[in-house]
């Protein structure tokens, strides 16, 4: 079982990924937790390149070696775990590229899309959760963190269409996104994406 977490920094992707493998694991599942990018070897120098060379990328340049990320992590990584019976959950995948290198950086959406999935060799999660949530809350939220100043390198309206790329991808495709607004308690939140996951357990 293949589970992403999607949504704008400061959304909580991390925190639901945190409750969502405890639970799984008090079940007795095995849980491969990972993320992109930078979730194998490679991908761990990759991120250091994509998140400090920021803006000072081509959006080619930067959507490729989001690919090159993904290519090797799946392949050395997410898809041996699943092969092997393991839940993965993953915080960011190719709807990340469609958001924020296609909609972020006005590349074409379906050729990112297409992009992820040849790198990935057209592996698409079984359900991927979007942490809805408005640009300024999430900037609210991440300046009570230290990533503030990331997030405020970005132009206002890059994070505006990232969100409304999120959404028109999780429209598209009804039966694998859950969408929840992530304004709503933590518990809550957890709760509805355990009422999602358990059905598709074995
Ligand atoms: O979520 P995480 O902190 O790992 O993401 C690191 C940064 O990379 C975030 O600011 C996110 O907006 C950015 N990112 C991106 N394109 C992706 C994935 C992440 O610009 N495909
Ligand atoms: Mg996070």
């Amino acid at each position: 079982l293949f589970v992403t977490f999607e949504g704008g920094d400061g959304a909580g992707k991390t925190t639901q990924s945190d409750l969502l493998e405890s639970w799984l694991r008090e079940r007795g599942e095995t849980v491969l937790r990972t993320r992109e990018p930078g979730g194998s070897d490679l991908g761990v120098e990759l991120r250091q390149i994509v998140l400090h060379r920021r803006g000072h990328i081509t959006p080619r340049a930067e959507a490729l070696l989001y690919a090159a990320d993904r290519a090797h992590h799946i392949g050395t990584v997410v898809r041996p775990a699943l092969e092997s019976g393991a839940v993965v959950v993953q915080d960011r995948y190719l709807d990340s590229s469609v958001a924020y290198q296609g909609a972020g950086r006005v590349l074409d959406p379906t050729e990112v899309r297409d992009l992820s999935l040849w790198a990935a060799e057209g592996l698409l999660p079984d359900v991927t959760i979007l942490l809805d949530l408005d640009e300024r809350r999430g900037r609210e939220r991440l300046s009570e963190r230290t990533e503030y100043d990331r997030l405020e390198s970005e132009a206002d309206d890059f994070h505006q269409r990232v969100r409304h790329a999120y959404l028109a991808l999780a429209e598209a495709e009804p039966e694998r996104f859950l969408i929840l607004d992530a304004t709503r308690p933590v518990d809550e939140l957890a709760l509805a994406i355990r009422e999602r996951i358990e059905p598709l357990l074995p």
